[in-house]
């Protein structure tokens, strides 16, 4: 983490989890549990369907609440599909882009990805944009080959006054939901390399204020090993922001440094 030039954000991802009463259930409880005082900023990434309910639930708690996943076109003949304006009309503030499971289980190409980026941009909404290699791709030794190749097209056409409201995350799809984290090394050469190509898109003080997240199974136990590095600005949390006290444990970690 670097707080001088840039925010440190905890995200939550709670992917295809709680109803929308458990979603109030799991503000009441967090919301139990926020310190008075030094803050890193908070984001509850829910289902599409419990927006309306975290918003209300989170209210005057300085948390925000995230959307997943949103479509590119403003409305239309989309069937299923939600809007950057319809997510900004609940009181979402950020959205995550590109997941890993949406790339690999709903077709998101990079071109999907740079479109939805644009569309959320527009709306005034903050993209969580996601980067990652598999398992594979590292033992090749192409990992970095296809980050910049994804953060470049993710961001292709972002005009610069825009940047600072993106965040990435990294995450390596052979840690989500595995487990398995990657050291804090691994994650923070990655992270830094992120930082380097946005250097070389935008110069050195767009580039220091962007917030880079690590993502994948991150936990109460090695929240602040990975956070501890200087380029590692926050994290993207699956499985442990499902309950509200490992998720807590996990914002005191990044208040800690
Ligand atoms: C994620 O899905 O973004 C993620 C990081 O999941 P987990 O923390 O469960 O690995």
């Amino acid at each position: 983490m670097n707080r001088r030039y840039r925010k440190t954000i905890i995200a939550g991802n709670w992917k295809m989890n709680k109803t929308a009463t458990e979603a109030k259930k799991f503000a009441d409880d967090f919301k139990a549990l926020l310190p008075k005082t030094k803050w890193c900023d908070v984001v509850v990434c829910v289902p599409s369907v419990d927006i309306s309910a975290a918003v209300r639930a989170f209210k005057d708690s300085r948390v925000a609440v995230g959307a997943q996943n949103l479509f590119y076109e403003d409305h239309g003949a989309y069937t299923g599909e939600v809007s950057a304006a319809m997510l900004c009309d609940l009181g979402v503030k950020y959205v995550i882009v590109g997941h890993s499971e949406r790339r690999a289980m709903f077709g998101e190409t990079d071109a999907i990805v740079n479109k939805k980026v644009h569309a959320a941009l527009n709306a005034g909404l903050n993209p969580i944009i996601c980067v990652g290699e598999s398992l594979d791709q590292r033992e090749m030794g192409v990992t970095m080959e296809l980050i910049a190749l994804q953060v470049k097209s993710a961001l292709a056409g972002v005009a610069a006054e825009n940047i600072r409201r993106c965040v990435i995350a990294y995450e390596p799809i052979w840690a989500i939901g595995t487990g398995k984290t990657a050291t804090g090394e691994q994650a923070a050469e990655v992270c830094g390399f992120i930082r380097a190509t946005i250097r070389a898109m935008y110069g050195a003080r767009i580039a220091r204020s962007v917030t880079i997240q690590y993502g994948g199974s991150m936990n109460p136990a090695n929240a602040a090993e990975l956070l501890g590095h200087e380029d590692i600005d926050g994290g993207l949390i699956g499985g442990a922001s499902l309950d509200a006290g490992k998720f807590m444990d996990i914002v005191n970690a990044a208040n800690q440094g």
